[in-house]
C-alpha cells in the first residue's frame, strides 16, 4: 500500500480507542456495537479479562517456544480441547496464523496424502462459485469469487468451478428441496467428466460466508457429497475459517448435518480473534499416511504453533465450554432471525433471511419473485456499511452483484457472549440501516 493510500484510509476510517464485551469506542467517543464480531472473528467479544490474563501469563513466561524446537503446554492443552470438540476421527492438526495458511495447509495435506497413497496423478481441487478460501495463492486459486481472483488468472494451480450450493438460488432445473441433491449430482459429474484419477480434493464451505451470505448447506448435501468423494477416491475439505469453532451452533459446522470431512480448516473464533491463530485439521488416516513417508508433513512457519496464540485459544475455548455459549448459539438462531424479519418487515427488498446460529444474514434483492439483484452501481452494500457506523453498529455487509449472481448482503455474527438486550440492539440497528439506504435510494 502506498503512502497515499494509507492516508486515504486512515482519514475515511474513524480510529477506534478500545473495546469491552460487544462494544467499540472510536476517537471522539463514538460507541459501537460490534453486531458482526468484525469479520465473524470476536466470539467473546472485546477485552475478555480472563483471555487477556492467560495471553499476559504465557507472554511472562515466553513469547513462542519455536515449533520445531519444542512443545508447549499451551499447544498441547489446545490440541485436546480441539480433540474433545472435534470427535470422532479428526485428531491431527497443524497450527497456523489465520485463514488462508489454514486452508492453504488443508489443500497441501490432500496433495501430500494423494501422493503418499500412490496417487500422484489427483492434483486438482473442485470448488464452487461464490466461496471464500482466502488470499493466498492456493487459496485464492479455489475460491470462486471472480472479483478477487481475475488478476491472477493463469497463476494458479488447478482447479474446477461448480454452481453455488443454495437453497435460496437452486441451480437450473432443481427446487429449494431439491438444491442439495442437484449439487451433488453436480460434483459427480465433475469428477466423471475429468476423470476420478485427477482430482485430490473437493473444497467448500460448509455455511458459505462472505462470498454467499451464511448459506447453509442444503437439506441432504453433505452427506449426498460425503458419498461422492468417497466412491471416486476424492478427499472431502471443510472450510470452516468463518463458520466454524461453535459460530453456528455445533463446534465442526458440518458436525449439524451429520458428515464428517476427511480435512477442515479453522481460523477466526478458535482465538476469538484476541491472537492471530489458526488450523489445519485432518484425520489419523490421513496424518498416518503422510508423516510416515520421507518429506511428510511440511507446512510448517515460523509461527507455527505459536505459544501465546494457543494460550488466547485455551482460554477463549475453556469460557465459552464453561459457560455453556453453543446452546446459547443454537438457540438463538431462531430469535435473530424472527427479530430481523419483525424489525424488517415490510421492507420490500429483502429476499431471504438466513443462517445458521450467531450467522445470520440477510440478503437485498430489486425483486423477490426472480431474485434479481440490484445493480452494482447502487453500491447498496457500502451504502449500509456507513449508515450502520453512523448508527453505531458495525455489521459486514458485502456486496453480492457484481455478477449478477448474488444480492447485496448484510451478515451478523455478534459474540456467543452478547445479552438479549445487546442482540436486539443489534437487529434494531441493522434494520434501521437498511430501511435508511433503501429510502435514500428510493426503493
Ligand atoms: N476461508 C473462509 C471461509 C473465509 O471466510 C476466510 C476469511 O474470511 C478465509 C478462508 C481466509 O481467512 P483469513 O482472512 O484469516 O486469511
Amino acid at each position: 500500500m502506498t503512502k497515499a493510500e494509507t492516508l486515504t484510509i486512515t482519514a475515511i476510517l474513524p480510529k477506534v480507542t478500545h473495546g469491552r464485551g460487544s462494544y467499540l469506542w472510536d476517537t471522539t467517543g463514538k460507541q459501537y456495537i460490534d453486531g458482526s464480531g468484525g469479520p465473524a472473528v470476536y466470539c467473546l467479544g472485546h477485552a475478555h479479562p480472563e483471555v487477556n490474563a492467560a495471553i499476559t501469563a504465557q507472554l511472562g513466561q515466553i513469547a513462542h517456544g519455536y515449533r520445531y524446537n519444542f512443545s508447549t503446554d499451551a499447544l498441547e492443552e489446545l490440541t485436546e480441547i480441539i480433540r474433545a470438540h472435534t470427535g470422532g476421527s479428526l485428531r491431527e492438526m497443524v497450527y497456523v496464523t489465520g485463514g488462508s495458511e489454514a486452508v492453504e495447509s488443508c489443500l497441501k495435506i490432500a496433495l501430500q496424502y494423494q501422493t503418499a497413497i500412490g496417487q500422484k496423478s489427483r492434483r486438482r481441487f473442485i470448488s464452487r462459485e461464490r466461496s471464500w478460501h482466502g488470499n493466498t495463492l492456493g487459496a485464492l486459486g479455489v475460491s470462486g469469487f471472480a472479483e478477487r481472483t481475475t488478476a491472477y488468472e493463469g497463476a494458479f494451480i488447478p482447479s474446477i468451478k461448480l454452481s453455488p450450493a443454495n437453497a435460496y438460488r437452486p441451480i437450473e432445473g432443481a427446487t429449494p428441496e431439491t438444491a442439495g441433491q442437484a449439487c451433488a449430482a453436480e460434483l459427480e459429474t465433475a469428477i466423471l467428466h475429468h476423470g476420478a484419477d485427477t482430482i485430490a480434493a473437493f473444497i467448500f464451505e460448509p455455511v458459505v460466508g462472505a462470498a454467499g451470505g451464511c448459506v447453509p448447506a442444503p437439506d441432504g448435501y453433505a452427506k449426498r457429497i460425503r458419498e461422492i468423494c468417497d466412491r471416486h477416491g476424492v478427499l472431502m475439505i471443510a472450510d470452516e475459517v468463518m463458520c466454524g469453532a461453535g459460530r453456528t451452533g455445533p463446534w465442526r459446522a458440518l458436525a449439524r448435518d451429520g458428515v464428517e470431512p476427511d480435512i477442515m480448516s479453522v481460523a477466526k473464533g478458535l482465538a476469538g480473534g484476541y491472537m492471530p491463530l489458526g488450523a489445519a485439521i485432518c484425520t489419523t488416516r490421513i496424518w498416518d499416511a503422510i508423516r510416515t513417508k520421507d518429506g511428510a508433513f511440511g507446512t510448517g512457519h515460523t509461527f507455527t504453533g505459536h505459544t501465546a496464540a494457543c494460550a488466547a485459544g485455551v482460554a477463549v475455548q475453556n469460557i465459552i465450554a464453561r459457560e455453556g455459549l453453543l446452546a446459547r448459539v443454537t438457540a438463538n438462531e431462531s430469535r435473530l432471525k424472527s427479530w430481523l424479519a419483525e424489525a424488517l418487515h415490510g421492507v420490500e427488498a429483502v429476499g431471504d433471511i438466513r443462517g445458521r446460529g450467531h450467522f445470520i444474514c440477510t440478503e437485498l434483492v430489486a425483486d423477490r419473485d426472480s431474485k434479481q439483484p440490484f445493480p452494482a452501481a447502487r453500491q447498496l452494500a457500502l451504502k449500509i456499511r456507513a449508515a450502520a457506523m453512523q448508527n453505531g453498529l458495525i455489521c459486514y455487509p458485502v456486496s453480492g452483484n457484481v455478477d449478477g449472481t448474488n444480492g447485496d448482503i448484510v451478515i451478523l455474527a455478534p459474540p456467543y457472549n452478547c445479552t438479549d438486550a445487546e442482540l436486539t440492539e443489534i437487529t434494531d440497528k441493522t434494520a434501521v440501516s437498511i430501511r435508511q439506504v433503501l429510502q435514500s435510494e428510493g426503493l
